[in-house]
């Protein structure tokens, strides 16, 4: 492949256009027949064929389509190649290959068009594109795109002979954009360079490497095609890629430097341009003439084009020139070095390798995937392999749990079999003995056999005998037959025998197993008989206790019935004695005033009042109370205070009468008629005016208000002062009646017993009377009870007021002489005394235990006994005693 050499002559410029006709040029192109003439002189031209003849008018397009594309299309097919341009200073090499056009695009030069056109073939995602831009100058290669980097190494692989500069940046291209933004910085760097350098840009190369990597594979499936004649020695499915260069530059000026004005450059400088250019100029030569030593190694250009000029490169090269005739030996010079590189063949050969980066990382992948294969699968193993120990685990349990059902299965079988043996032996025995038997009955036969011969041989002597013989003979022949039936018979009783034995020892083994099942059956329901007999039993002796527990609580509630019963009757004839009362004092009702006879029923039904049947004596009498009432209240209470006695004795009485009214009392007191009767009480010494005087203060005790007037104005120190002092029963009765009345108060009790009341009350016991006693046991129950009540009511605490006087002790020897009335009162005060803890000692002493045990049981009131019954069984102290 021959170096491709253009000829391209730049339009006159403005100092040549202004010399008009004096204009002198030196060439005359014949494009049509790509020659240039070239004249010696104004007679001799010499002439010279190019591959491709650019006139002045030529656009850059037309300069890139034929120069350059052809070794564009080439580098992206993976050859590398080099577009370069020669030419004196300002022929316009630069315009050629390194015009930005960043104004008008149609002045892009072959850079920027190569760029546009490998962008616009590749596929950035398979294929890679990047650039190196950098100036040669003085034999120190200088990074354009980072131009900190200087003198640059350029190395070559001693087995490729590839040149390469690793020390250079190489920058990836994204787009156009970015193609343009890179050259400008190289040329801003290039320019920026020369002026520290204090040169020109002419005096420098630039270079331009462009790498291309493109993946085959891809490629393939493009449309770009793999020449045939490539080896492929590599196997089909290795990744290969393309790894081509392309080279554009942009070479010094090439003219002699004392014409180009340098005069005042470093002697030294121009000897270093010279010697890449001319040092360029011997390997063209050498190549041209096919000389065996290319001095490729004389210069950092020549050994950074080695590849491009005789290498392995598609080389296209531009060379141009001015039209002046000022410039003719240059102008010829350069025409030369472009007749000669024409000659230069080069052996172009595809920049294929194995792809070892995308290898090695497929084989790192496939290692990955392979890893975590191997992984899972012996993830996989190691959980099968658990799972079979333990299901070998499980198998050995079962194995060994076999193993000993087994062995138990034997020993059992084992027993049976000795259990059969044995009576197999005893049977086998038996059989024997029959077989003896049998024995011996063959031998009988034998016997008779030959007894028989015998006979027929006496036969023989003896015909007469024949017959008898004969008739023997078949008499022992029916025997022997006989005989041999019964052996045959005893021989088939003695089979089925066996069969039958066999037949029993199935039997005896079924027997033996249920037995043992009904035995086990047995017992268990045995012992739950014995269970339910327990029960039974016990629940029986419980029914028993509860029956004879209820009979005699039915026995009891029958006593306590007829008691009842008895109780209802004593009551009813008590009322029917109480009503005839009542008639009998109606009908003297009748012959009385009416007043009084309502005084009389409100006494007899009050209960608690005296009534004035004592005071009433004769009519005559109360004709003369009717008189005195007559004459007002204020009169009858002003004859209290009468001289005369009979006065007295009438007023009195009459007051009493009126005080056994309720609405007479408080007139009476509010008349001054209780001050009237207690100064009577106090300084009168007649017992008639002492009974009906204390049958009125009795009667106006009743009432709660007239109960403290009476108290405090010393009503019951009187009461007992006359009570001392009197024999007379019905005056001690009133008394009696009066402090009974006082003792329902418990507001008065500790004054009623320090003023004597208590002691009072006692001691009209001396008489003896019934009624008197009668109001005695009113007033001791009235007291106990209301006593009891404070006391449970927690308002009061203590021993009773009444055990200091000698009541309990009254009680005890007092409480079982009374009519049932008078009886019931003190057992009641007993009863009420009882409640109270703190009196529990002195009953104790006193042997109250058991009087409160009779009351409990025997007392015909049902309050009382079951007061009684309460004391008793909540009192502590009473329990212990009674234990
Ligand atoms: P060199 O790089 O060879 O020293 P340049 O490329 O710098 O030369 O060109 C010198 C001048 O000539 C520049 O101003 C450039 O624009 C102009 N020039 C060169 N060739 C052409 C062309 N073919 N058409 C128009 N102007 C050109
Ligand atoms: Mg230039």
């Amino acid at each position: 492949c021959r170096v491709r050499v253009a000829l391209r002559i730049r339009p006159k410029n403005t100092d040549e256009l202004a010399q008009g006709a004096d204009f002198d040029t030196c060439v005359e192109l014949q494009p049509e027949c790509k020659k240039l003439k070239l004249k010696k002189n104004n007679w001799a031209s010499e002439s010279y064929q190019f591959d491709e003849i650019f006139g002045e008018n030529s656009s850059q397009k037309r300069i890139y389509e034929v120069v350059a594309k052809p070794v564009v299309e080439s580098v992206l097919e993976g050859y590398n190649g080099t577009v370069m341009a020669y030419g004196q200073t300002g022929t316009g090499k630069t315009y050629t290959v390194g015009q930005l056009g960043k104004e008008d695009p149609s002045e892009r030069g072959i850079m920027v068009r190569a760029l546009e056109h490998i962008l616009s073939s590749m596929s950035l995602e398979t294929d890679s594109v990047a650039v190196s831009y950098l100036q040669l100058y003085l034999e120190s290669v200088q990074d354009l795109l980072a131009p900190e980097k200087t003198n640059i190494p350029i190395v070559e692989d001693p087995k490729t002979g590839e040149v390469s500069l690793p020390g250079a940046a190489i920058v990836e291209i994204k787009d156009l954009e970015h193609v343009c933004q890179l050259l400008q910085i190289g040329e801003t760097n290039r320019h920026a360079a020369n002026t520290k350098m204090n040169t020109e840009s002419s005096r420098s190369h630039a270079i331009l490497i462009i790498h291309l990597q493109r993946s085959l594979k891809i490629k393939e499936e493009t449309t770009v095609s793999i020449p045939s004649d490539t080896e492929h020695t590599l196997p089909g499915d290795l990744p290969l890629v393309l790894k081509s260069k392309l080279l554009i530059v942009d070479l010094a000026g090439s003219e002699r430097i004392d014409k180009s004005g340098s005069e005042g450059h470093m002697i030294e400088e121009a000897k270093f341009i010279n010697l890449s250019l001319s040092s360029l100029g011997k390997c063209i030569n050498a190549l041209a003439e096919n000389s065996s030593h290319i001095p490729t190694r004389d210069s950092k250009l020549t050994r950074m084009l080695r590849d491009s000029f005789g290498g392995t490169a598609r080389t296209s090269l531009v060379v141009t020139i001015g039209p002046s005739a000022r410039h003719h030996s240059e102008t010829s010079s350069t025409v030369l070095f472009g007749q000669r590189a024409m000659k230069v063949v080069n052996t172009i050969r595809l920049k294929e390798e194995v792809d070892y980066e995308t290898l090695y990382k497929n084989v790192e992948n496939e290692v990955d995937h392979l890893t975590s294969e191997m992984e899972r699968q012996q993830k996989l193993r190691h959980r099968e392999k658990m799972q079979l120990e333990k299901r070998l685990k499980e198998s050995e349990t079962f194995l060994n749990d076999l193993k000993m059902i087994s062995s138990v299965q034997i020993e059992n079988l084992e027993k049976e079999k000795h259990q059969f043996e044995y009576a197999v032996k005893r049977l086998m025995q038996e059989l024997e003995e029959k077989e003896g038997r049998n024995n011996v009955l063959s031998e009988k036969i034998v016997h008779l056999e030959t007894s028989l011969n015998e006979k027929k041989q006496q036969q023989l002597e003896s015909f007469s005998t024949t017959q008898i013989l004969a008739e023997t003979t078949k008499t022992y022949e029916k025997k022997m037959g006989e005989l041999l039936r019964e052996l045959e018979e005893e021989r088939s009783r003695s089979a089925s025998m066996k069969g039958h034995f066999n037949v029993l020892e199935q039997q005896l083994s079924d027997a033996r197993s249920s037995a043992q099942f009904q035995e086990n059956m047995a017992r268990e329901l045995k012992r739950e008989l014995s269970k339910i007999t327990q029960t039974f039993t016990s629940q029986v002796h419980s029914l028993e206790e509860k029956i004879s527990q209820l009979v005699s609580e039915k026995e009891l509630i029958y006593g306590e019935l007829k008691s009842t019963q008895a109780k209802v009757q004593d009551e009813a004839s008590h009322r029917q004695s109480l009503e005839a009362e009542v008639l009998r004092l109606k009908r003297s009702k009748t012959d009385n005033c009416v007043e009084e006879s309502k005084t009389l029923c409100g006494m007899v039904r009050s209960g608690s009042g005296l009534g004035s049947e004592a005071f009433m004596h004769k009519s005559g009498n109360l004709k003369e109370t009717l008189a005195s009432q007559r004459v007002g209240l204020p009169n009858v209470l002003a004859l209290l205070k009468s001289e005369e006695l009979e006065v007295q004795i009438h007023a009195v009485k009459v007051v009493a009468n009126l005080a056994a009214e309720d609405i007479n009392q408080e007139k009476i007191v509010e008349e001054g008629g209780l001050d009237a009767l207690l100064s009577l009480l106090e300084t009168s010494e007649n017992t008639t005016i002492h009974r009906a005087t204390a049958g009125a203060i009795a009667n106006l005790a009743m009432n709660v208000s007239n109960q403290a007037l009476i108290m405090n104005k010393g009503g019951a120190r009187l009461l007992a002062n006359i009570a001392s002092k009197t024999d007379d029963p019905q005056t001690m009765r009133m008394v009696a009646g009066a402090i009974a009345n006082l003792c329902g108060n418990e507001k008065w009790h500790a004054m009623l017993k320090q003023d004597g009341g208590i002691k009072a009350l006692l001691g009209m016991f001396q008489t003896g009377h019934t009624d008197v006693i009668a109001q005695i046991a009113r007033g001791l129950a009235n007291f106990a009870k209301c006593e009891s009540r404070v006391i449970s009511q927690g308002h009061k605490k203590g021993r009773s007021l009444l055990i200091e006087d000698g009541v309990l002790s009254w009680i005890m020897a007092n409480s079982t002489m009374f009519p049932p009335s008078t009886r019931r009162h003190i057992e009641l005060a007993f009863c009420h005394l009882a409640q109270n803890v703190e009196n529990s000692r002195d009953i104790i002493i006193t042997g109250g235990i058991k009087e409160l045990l009779r009351i409990s049981k025997e007392s015909s009131r049902d309050d009382a006994r079951n007061l009684a019954k309460k004391a008793l069984n909540s009192n502590p102290a009473f329990l212990k005693e009674i234990q």
